[in-house]
């Protein structure tokens, strides 16, 4: 790719000159108004690639999925291990109360059927009572 400031030499850079970016050769990319950029290092490639397969496996031994960061905190930059763990915990007592819920609800419920049960032995030993009260006369 030519040097996109003079269209003369082989660029060699990546500047930012006026808001955008531009392939440079060595000699524009002198002129002191351009931001150079710098490409990472093959070693700050690799510890990226590290780091984004350690956020995977851990994120994968929680059981959350490494590809959808939203679900997870701070996960702009590190997920640590700590972060893993309180999402694991959060999980945990949100189930917990879930199940103690439940577990209520159906209480409450047995209990009401309970209550209308006795309610209809009352009423049906009434008309019993009634019925013999009946034959009796
Ligand atoms: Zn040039």
């Amino acid at each position: 790719m030519k040097c996109e400031e003079c269209e003369e030499n082989e660029a060699e850079f990546e500047v930012i000159a006026e808001g955008q970016y531009k392939g440079v050769c060595r000699i524009c990319g002198k002129n002191p108004e351009f931001v150079p950029i710098e490409k990472p290092s093959q070693n700050q490639v690799d510890e990226s690639k590290r780091m984004w397969r350690v956020k995977e496996i851990l994120s994968r031994s929680a059981g959350i999925p490494y590809n959808s960061p939203v679900a997870l905190p701070n996960t702009l930059r590190t997920v640590s291990l700590e972060d893993l763990r309180r999402v694991d915990r959060d999980r945990k007592s949100a189930y917990q109360l879930r199940h103690e819920s439940r577990m209520q609800r159906e209480d409450e419920a047995s209990a009401k059927s309970r209550e209308r049960g006795a309610e209809r032995i009352v009423e049906e030993s009434k008309n019993i009572k009634d019925e013999i009260e009946l034959i009796d006369e």
